[in-house]
């Protein structure tokens, strides 16, 4: 019998990110703390269908074969619990903007994870089920288990940090997209000047105190990405001159985010920057 699973797929932002150095494996070990956000993609899974395997996506552009995260992910499940689904298929209806370092696709892959264990009775806990999705992608382990984390070595390593304090994020996502694997070239040949303080971040987190929070947010590829598209100094004067907290650009980019206490200045930012970029988002912490 066909069944039909939905699941949410949540966008990540990272707060923090530290390159620590390449590993002997060409990989580097990162150290972020991430938090999800209420910018999602749906997933719908047929299970059960009968047919050949399937996967549609609502944007153009992104792979509908294997080589989706979402359909790796359906396939390392089922072979890791060793069951056989007799037929899937994957409809994504996609919202979280592609190459914008904010994990699109890890999120889609993490969704279907828990959809399937959650069909199968659990046999996997949810850090069992993170550590799966190592074998998928760097981003899948943090964005299995959600909420507020940080996220060390290749992405494998995860520990739950106390909840962001409430706020709301304005994203903006530029045209432009930026070479992760470049991006990995560039920072290994240049000096980092500033780096995240890990604990300040942990401490004010545990305060629940948000202004300090926003104040310890530093991605390092930020000061990168900048030098060579000054179109994101543009889009965070934007954000500071109304009434943002801190802003800076989320992963290897290209999408920079807005921290504010309030949905009103973020109506604000984001009716000011939307003659010029037409993704932008207005999200809460989740
Ligand atoms: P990250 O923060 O993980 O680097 P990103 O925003 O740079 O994320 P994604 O949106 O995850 O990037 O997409 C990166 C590439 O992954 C796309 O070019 C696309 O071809 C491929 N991809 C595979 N599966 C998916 C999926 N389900 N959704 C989006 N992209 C996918």
């Amino acid at each position: 019998m066909m069944t039909t699973l939905y699941e949410g797929a949540f966008a990540k932002l990272n707060l923090t990110l530290d390159v620590l150095g390449k590993r002997p494996d060409g990989y580097h070990d990162l150290k972020s703390v991430m938090q999800t956000v209420s910018i999602r993609d749906d997933v719908e899974i047929d299970i059960g269908t009968g047919k050949p395997w399937t996967l549609e996506c609502s944007m153009e552009g992104i792979p509908t074969d294997e080589r989706n995260l979402a359909w790796k992910a359906a396939e390392v499940y089922c072979e890791q619990i060793g069951k056989n689904p007799d037929g899937i298929s994957i409809r994504i209806t996609k919202r979280i903007p592609s190459g914008a370092g904010m994990g699109g696709g890890s999120a889609d892959a993490a969704a279907v994870l828990r959809a399937l264990n959650r069909h199968y009775g659990e046999p996997l806990s949810i850090l069992a089920l993170a550590e799966l999705g190592a074998r998928i992608g760097s981003d899948v382990p943090f964005c299995t288990l959600g909420g507020t984390a940080m996220v060390e070595g290749r992405g494998e390593r995860l520990r739950r940090l106390p909840d962001m304090p409430d706020c709301v994020f304005v994203v903006c996502k530029p045209e432009f997209s930026v070479s992760t694997a470049e991006l990995y070239q560039k920072i290994d040949q240049v000096a980092i000047p500033k780096r995240p303080d890990h604990q300040a971040m942990e401490t004010a987190l545990l305060s629940g105190d948000l202004s300090r929070v926003a104040e310890n947010i530093w991605n390092v590829f930020d000061p990168v990405v900048t030098a060579e598209h000054l179109e994101l100094n543009y889009i965070k004067s934007i954000f500071n001159t109304y009434g943002s907290l801190n802003q800076q650009m989320t992963g290897s980019g290209s999408a920079c985010f807005a921290i504010l206490d309030s949905f009103e200045y973020a109506a604000v930012v984001c009716n000011m920057l939307k003659e010029n970029y037409s993704q932008i988002f207005i999200a809460k912490p989740v």
